[in-house]
């Protein structure tokens, strides 16, 4: 099976066994795990941040972001296609009382003149606006990377208007390659970051919540709360560690068979893919109604040994990974020009 569901589907490496097997651990909660410091500084070093946090899940370091902060009754403004808020199970109401505001954005990427007049007045009728999340690369938005000036613009902004900002960079690193911006540049605006280990640097789990010393401070009790409070974690922190070492500039091979499949596949009837796309590894592919339905495709490519993904009512998304080759993806197209010609 060719398997292009997601980027969370890759099984570790050899390389990445031998990390975990050799790994020196301690206790995390007491601050001795000697691997997950260390994943931890790299992180904060790469992101050019004061401090790091490694979380269980980059839905767990989403949600102690926004509980960090915010307060109950608090709001967060966030594009409409938005992981945490589409795809987080409500975390922000359940877990830390903040509704969320959906802001309709084109390729879920948010600017100024979507943002501007949003923020509530401070009046007790209101919710109190406190946080803008951002995400980048966007993931149900389209696989598209921020353009820095606008990432720029919009953390300004954020400041200007007294909120803080919040970067969903799940793919943070994919975005990087994919723009030649350093992750830095990328980071600099935030007061927080997420990132993922288990996507496109094909760890088995883990991420990463960076920030200032203060609010890494108050993430550790927030993860603590939240039940993350890890043990010997460097069992798995050393995958992500390795993976930060020798997976990060790779994603350039996953981009360009991203590329690759889009060229291959886009010219067939019945299909479309945006023009501008893909930007990155994650491949939106349109269905004509005429066609059939989404899950049809996606049973008929299956039956062809290939794995793709529904992301909508006429939508499917194809993500290349750790775990494909070119070779993979000449026979993804092949299966897609038999089903579709
Ligand atoms: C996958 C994803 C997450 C959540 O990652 P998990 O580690 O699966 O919790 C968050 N944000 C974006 C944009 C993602 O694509």
């Amino acid at each position: 099976m060719i398997d292009l569901r997601s980027d969370t589907v890759t099984r570790p490496t050899a390389e990445m066994k031998r990390a975990m097997v050799e790994a020196p651990v301690g206790d995390d909660v007491m601050g001795e795990d000697p691997t997950i410091n260390l994943l931890e500084e790299m992180v904060a070093d790469r992101l050019g941040k004061e401090a790091a946090l490694y979380c269980c899940t980059a839905t767990q370091a989403n949600q102690i972001a926004v509980r960090v902060h915010c307060t109950p009754g608090d709001e967060a403004l966030i594009s409409d296609t938005g992981h945490i808020g589409v795809y987080e199970g409500g975390a922000p109401a359940a877990l830390s009382g903040v509704s969320i505001r959906q802001v309709e954005a084109a390729r879920g990427m948010l600017d100024v003149a979507a943002l501007e007049g949003l923020p509530w007045p401070d009046n007790c009728h209101h919710p109190r606006t406190r946080l803008v999340c951002l995400e980048n690369t966007t993931n149900l938005g389209g696989g598209y990377c921020y353009p820095l000036p606008q990432l720029e613009e919009v953390t300004a902004w954020a400041r200007g208007a007294g909120l803080k900002s919040h970067l969903d960079g799940a793919r943070l690193f994919n975005a990087a390659v994919a723009t030649g911006e350093a992750p830095r540049a990328i980071a600099a605006g935030f007061d927080t970051l997420t990132l993922c280990f288990s996507k496109g640097l094909g760890c088995p789990m883990g991420a990463a919540l960076a920030g200032s010393r203060e609010q890494i401070r108050l993430a550790r009790r927030a993860r603590k709360i939240m039940g993350g409070g890890l043990r010997q974690g460097g069992i798995v922190a050393a995958v992500a560690v390795y993976a930060l070492e020798h997976h990060v500039d790779r994603l350039a091979e996953d981009h360009a068979r991203a590329a690759r499949l889009a060229e291959g596949i886009r010219c067939l009837p019945g299909l479309a893919i945006a023009e501008d796309s893909p930007q990155s590894n994650l491949v939106f592919i349109d269905l004509d109604p005429a066609w059939g339905k989404p899950e049809d495709l996606v049973s008929r490519l299956r039956e062809r040994e290939v794995l793709v993904g529904k992301a909508g009512s006429r939508r499917l998304r194809a993500v290349t990974h750790l775990d494909v080759g070119d070779a993979d993806i000449e026979a993804a197209i092949a299966a897609f020009c038999a089903v579709l010609r």
